[in-house]
């Protein structure tokens, strides 16, 4: 495949999109390096089980020295579990993400993946087995096909096919006369929010990471789409680790647990059943306010 070559001056789009996702503004030069989707082309991977944990983890941004971000942080993630975190902007739910893809080293605790200490990890490593499906997915420009098989370049046809049947993205990629090959993007053909959304869950199913962070989309699209887009994320989220940051009710219902972030804290975590079973909980007041973030 021509891919990587031939898309260079697209990809800063896709860095672009990870930073935004996980709510850093500081970050670009190494975020260019260190490119958190990494092709699966140039070194071994490791493949993970997906168990997290974070055990008493404290952060503190090293241009923010005065602010405690996160204060003793425990989460207990089984392979294969669906966590979300809740809580207003600002509770520490994009830092949690930004440690586990390490963008920042851990200052205090452990944070670790398998039982293994995210120090001891090669970065690449690590983020191969991690996907990820931001709220505003931007697509590169170039075809469907490079945009899906972004983490993959050495994917063959049918397997791009299935991904992107697996992501309800076939109905209407098959519909354009040239198919994978459609070119997106300013001079391509312009997808909606939710087509964006589903090529994007089509490139996380090709890249079969066993762990996923979605960071939900604030603002819903149309019905239509919505439960396409729902019925993909189903699809991806089957067998994986998959931490959510939530935005919205609907998904956060299913959830194993709910992980709920006060001012760097966890205050309480459980389903949705039981933490809105306490009336003056902080959870249940969330919820009330349809606050969710
Ligand atoms: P959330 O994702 O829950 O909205 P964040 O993790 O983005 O919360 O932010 C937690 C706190 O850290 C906030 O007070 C925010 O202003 C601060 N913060 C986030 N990113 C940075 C950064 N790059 N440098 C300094 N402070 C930051
Ligand atoms: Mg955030």
């Amino acid at each position: 495949t021509t891919f990587i070559g031939g898309s260079i001056a697209g990809l800063g789009d896709i860095y672009g999109q990870v930073q935004k996702a996980i709510g850093s503004s500081e970050r670009v030069l190494e975020i260019l390096d260190e490119a958190p989707e990494v092709s699966t082309a140039d070194f071994q991977k490791v493949k993970v089980d997906g168990n997290i944990l974070f055990d008493q983890v404290r952060f503190t941004y090293p241009t923010r020295p005065e602010v405690e971000v996160l204060k003793n942080i425990k989460l207990d993630i089984k392979a294969g579990e669906k966590v979300a975190l809740a809580g207003h902007s600002g509770a520490g739910k994009s830092t949690i993400i930004q440690l586990l893809l390490k963008f920042y080293p851990v200052q205090n605790g452990t944070v670790s993946v398998d039982g293994k200490p995210l120090q001891e990890w090669n970065l690449k490593q690590l983020r191969s087995n991690i996907g990820i499906v931001p709220q505003e997915v931007l697509l590169f420009g170039g075809s469907i096909r490079e945009n899906i098989a972004y983490a993959k370049p050495e994917a063959s046809e049918e397997e791009i096919i299935e991904a992107a049947k697996k992501a309800n993205a076939w109905q209407f990629i098959s519909k354009f006369p040239e198919g994978l090959d459609t070119k997106v993007g300013e001079r391509g053909v312009k997808l909606s929010g939710g087509q964006r959304q589903r090529v994007a869950i089509a490139r996380a199913i090709l890249k079969n990471p066993a762990i996923l962070i979605l960071d939900e989309a604030t603002s819903s699209l149309d019905s239509e789409s919505e439960a396409l887009v729902q019925e993909a994320l189903d699809e991806l989220m089957k067998n994986r680790t998959t931490i959510i940051i939530a935005h919205r009710l609907g998904t956060i219902r299913k959830v194993d647990r709910i992980y709920v972030l006060k001012e760097g804290e966890i205050v309480e975590q459980g389903t949705h059943e039981e933490l809105t079973i306490k009336e003056d909980g902080f959870y249940a007041n969330l919820v009330k306010l349809q606050l969710v973030e």
